[in-house]
């Protein structure tokens, strides 16, 4: 089923999420919201989608595999990435500017400092501990979802934000 998009200036698009039990993420209501936020997040071409952007406050995100790069499953499979509980630290000191935007926030783009490297700790889908290193166009997706969980939009850091015209 496809989901309705939250966008600003919907409330609870800065409310922090709540993290969730490992019984929680194998429950027929999470599974079928995971289910489900993949195909909203292709049909809005989105290269990412965390819960609260389909209106549940909850600590999890899918990445698409567009943004995962090769040889990130151990069995070489290409398939979207979920994080539930995610936290990120940052291993290099490289910083860069980047140019995005948000299915929450349309019309416009922005500038915003991220993190070239970090470090990525969270539970998949089966609510298994995952962790991985990220570079490039996977780390600046990753902090961009795991932005959403911890109330922030990347307008709210952003350098500079401009309009694109309503898609
Ligand atoms: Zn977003």
């Amino acid at each position: 089923m496809l989901l309705p998009l939250t966008k600003i200036p919907t409330p609870s698009l800065h409310e922090h999420s709540r993290r969730l039990t490992k019984e929680e993420i194998l429950s027929p209501e999470i599974q079928q919201l995971i289910q489900d936020m993949i195909p909203t997040m292709y049909k809005e071409q989105g290269i990412g989608l965390a819960a609260p952007q389909v209106g549940v406050n909850i600590q999890l995100c899918i990445i698409g595999k567009e943004a995962i790069p090769e040889n990130f499953f151990p069995t070489n499979i290409s398939k979207d990435l979920v994080l539930i509980n995610p936290t990120y630290t940052r291993t290099g000191r490289k910083v860069v500017l980047e140019t995005e935007g948000c299915l929450s926030v349309p019309g416009k783009q922005g500038k915003v400092k991220r993190y070239k490297q970090i470090y990525v700790e969270a539970l998949d889908e089966q609510g298994e501990p995952i962790h991985f290193e990220a570079h490039g166009y996977l780390a600046h997706v990753a902090q961009h979802e795991t932005d959403h969980l911890n109330a922030i939009l990347y307008i709210d850091k952003a350098d500079t934000v401009w309009d694109i015209g309503q898609s």
